[in-house]
């Protein structure tokens, strides 16, 4: 396994508590849309066992083109030693970086995409999207619900509907306006819809999605292979 060591560039303050850590590109790392990685601080791996309390997955919100791995979190003032490490970093110290693979690519099979996300978990299909804004081939068009109570909706000038790119996009704050409009976006029987959030959150959009009879296939998940069996439950006859 290849750990990469690399510099925070710059850190963006998306909104009162959501942070974005760019970080330079380390020679030889590349990623794809929907990538994940797994986000360590100094001193991880000093003892004999990685420190688990210094690493957490993270998804990386940027492109490779945009020239820095983009790393974007949420920061409570009640919060994790590991936040709590992270927001005393600055532009210049070190993190580390490892084991990065791409659950949720953009799948280009001609069919309407659907990106169904909470809070911060817009990041992971930021680069989905602008994958979708620089080529359009094979997707027929994009869709994406957020919720957030916070009501700081994240990466708005991307996140915006335009007719011209056929891409939507609706921020809700409440759970009984996303739910309804997940039942809304459902009436497309052939569409593809990809969830990000929590684990609560995807039980209950899958829930959601396959009582309104979408298949297992058409629902994508930032979840290793093996993973997908226990969330999209193969027991219900398909
Ligand atoms: C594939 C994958 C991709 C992911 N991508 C991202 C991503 O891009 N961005 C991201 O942010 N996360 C991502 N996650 C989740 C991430 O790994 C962390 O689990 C998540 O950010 C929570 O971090 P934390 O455990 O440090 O807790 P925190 O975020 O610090 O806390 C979680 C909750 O517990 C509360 N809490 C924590 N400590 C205390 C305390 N001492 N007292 C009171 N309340 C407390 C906080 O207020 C918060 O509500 C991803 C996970 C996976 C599996």
């Amino acid at each position: 396994m290849q750990i990469y060591w690399t510099k925070i560039n710059k850190i963006i303050e998306e909104t009162p508590e959501i942070k974005t850590y760019m970080l330079d590109c380390p020679e030889g790392f590349t990623w794809e849309e929907g990538s994940h990685t797994h986000f360590a601080l100094e001193g991880f791996n000093a003892g004999d066992k990685p420190n688990r309390s210094l690493i957490r997955h993270m998804s990386i919100s940027t492109l490779p083109h945009e020239n820095s791995i983009g790393i974007t979190t949420r920061i409570k003032e009640q919060c994790s030693q590991f936040k709590a490490l992270l927001r005393n970093l600055k532009v210049g110290n070190e993190v580390a970086i490892f084991k990065t693979h791409s659950n949720v690519p953009l799948k280009r099979e001609g069919k309407n995409i659907y990106l169904l996300s909470s809070g911060v978990g817009l990041a992971t299909f930021r680069p989905l999207v602008l994958d979708y804004f620089e080529r359009s081939d094979h997707v027929s068009q994009i869709h994406s619900l957020n919720i957030d109570s916070s009501r700081d909706f994240l990466f708005t000038t991307i996140f915006e509907s335009a007719a011209d790119k056929k891409f939507t996009s609706q921020f809700v704050d409440n759970r009984n306006d996303y739910y309804e409009e997940v039942k809304n976006l459902a009436a497309d029987k052939e569409g593809l819809f990809y969830v990000v959030g929590s684990d609560e959150f995807l039980v209950q959009n899958i829930e959601v999605l396959r009582e309104q009879g979408i298949k297992p296939e058409q629902i994508m998940l930032d979840k290793h292979k093996q993973q997908l069996p226990e969330f999209l439950s193969l027991d219900v006859s398909i």
